[in-house]
């Protein structure tokens, strides 16, 4: 499995690290808030350790964000003792489970490779087919009528909000902050922009759309007819 480790402590970050890597997983590792957002929304992975602690972004925040960006991800929060409460903020906002630090190399394994047995199986929810067009998010391509295209991580993480969103639209402020990770200081029409490049890609005609319509005062529904 492909595993981000996000710990600030270096001597537990390369522990986990060795432990993940002689368990047989391909590793990445990042020692603050910030730099795991950044990483987990650019590239795919299967499982996250997300430290709660963290400098730039606490591990709640990184945790809301990266789930809103990546539904299909696993995240297994690492709590310290006393941090009861935010074990539970964790999990209202998304991870699927938590160890207690300390913990054992072996208990950990076994969460780690009950989640990833569980993301396998979610798998299938990253390839959407309408028609002649599929849409492969985890891969970031996508065919239509016989033609391949690359899409961006952001593209798809577009895709992916308003696909599980439907029939309901999603605004432009929650795209912002889902996608970009932004509060709203953004400007709403960079939302506007990415739209209108996906459409050129995946619709038959951009400028009258089948799939990502514009809804008025609401922003952007996907709709599969
Ligand atoms: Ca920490």
């Amino acid at each position: 499995m492909r595993i981000l480790i996000v710990e600030d402590e270096v001597a537990l970050r390369e522990g986990l690290r060795d432990l993940m890597v002689g368990d047989g997983h391909q590793v990445k590792s990042v020692g603050d808030g910030a730099a795991a957002l950044e990483l987990g929304i650019r590239e795919p992975f299967d499982v996250v350790l997300l430290d709660l602690m963290l400098p730039k972004l606490n591990g709640i925040e990184v945790c809301r964000r990266l789930r809103a960006a990546r539904p299909s991800m696993s995240i297994l929060m690492l709590t310290a003792r006393g941090e009861e409460d935010d074990k539970v903020a964790g999990l209202g906002e998304g991870a699927d489970d938590y160890v207690t630090k300390p913990f054992a190399a072996r208990e950990l394994l076994a969460r780690v490779r009950a989640l990833g047995r569980r993301h396998l199986g979610n798998e299938g929810a990253e390839v959407i087919r309408i028609g002649a067009l599929t849409l492969d998010l985890a891969q970031l391509q996508g065919d239509r009528e016989g033609e391949t295209f690359r899409l961006t991580a952001r593209e798809a993480g577009i895709i992916r909000l308003l696909y599980r969103s439907r029939p309901n639209p999603v605004s432009r402020a929650e795209l912002l902050e889902a996608v970009w990770g932004s509060r709203g200081d953004l400007e709403t029409r960079a939302v506007d922009m990415a739209i209108a490049t996906l459409r050129k890609k995946i619709e038959t005609l951009a400028s009258r759309p089948q799939m990502l319509l514009t809804i008025k005062g609401a922003g952007y529904c996907w709709r599969d007819s």
